[in-house]
């Protein structure tokens, strides 16, 4: 059993490895590049540097890009990296194995700045949150000990389902819409600004994040403990 982050690829020594693919544990480059010689789909363009993206509330948010091709299809993923991975943004993008990727990486990014810079939630004296609108949108997240009610992660905030009831108290009598799966809506106007300057050339890598000063030591740390992901040696096409 191998611990996310204190992995190495076992093919390039990259370290972040976080594709399990039999006893072995490779990057996501290597893993594509396997795929692609068993499958004979084209590899994939590689995923955006992470950045750190600030909020309108104020927060600061590590997001880490990936790029892989997972059993339903190719998966864009953009991640909050935290202590606690339950919390947190995470947007995912999902496209056809047989579609063009080419424009994955830009629509992700496009899509997790405009899910941080909207905020469904405002600070609310009485019950900690309200809604600032009249619609609300985040993810769903499995409870702990695996037979309550899911959680919820709105505006990167881990909330209970009896939260989720307080916040929609105001509302009873309204009728509501719930969709699941829905892909994050694009409010072109709203996007949140990257917390540094647009990166610079030599800021490729979480070590030349934090020698150019956008990542703190303790958010690269964050940064090297990717969530694993598996794939089955058989799998094909
Ligand atoms: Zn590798």
């Amino acid at each position: 059993m191998t611990t996310p982050g204190t992995s190495r690829c076992s093919d390039c020594g990259k370290p972040r490895a976080a594709v399990r693919l039999d006893d072995q544990v490779l990057c996501d480059g290597c893993a594509d590049r396997w795929l692609a010689s068993v499958t004979g789909w084209p590899e994939l363009v590689p995923a955006r540097t992470a950045e750190i993206i600030a909020g309108p509330d104020g927060r600061r948010h590590l997001i880490g890009y990936r790029i892989m091709r997972m059993p339903g299809g190719i998966t864009a993923m953009a991640e909050e990296i935290g202590d606690d991975l339950a919390k947190g943004y995470r947007v995912e993008l999902t496209e056809d194995h047989d579609g063009d990727p080419a424009a994955l990486p830009d629509r992700l990014r496009a899509a997790v700045h405009s899910a941080i810079g909207h905020l469904y939630l405002r600070p609310d004296e009485w019950h900690g949150w309200g809604l600032a609108e009249d619609e609300v949108a985040g993810r769903l997240v499995e409870d702990v000990s695996g037979d309550g009610p899911p959680r919820v992660v709105i505006d990167g905030h881990l909330l209970s389902w009896e939260d989720l009831g307080r916040l929609l108290e105001p509302f009873g009598g309204w009728s509501f819409h719930l969709r699941l799966g829905a892909e994050p809506a694009l409010r072109a106007d709203h996007g949140a600004a990257a917390a540094s300057p647009s990166p610079r050339p030599q800021a490729s890598s979480a070590a030349g994040l934090v020698r150019s000063g956008q990542l703190s030591l303790p958010e690269s740390r964050r940064l090297a403990q990717p969530p694993v992901r598996r794939w089955s040696g058989s799998a094909r096409r």
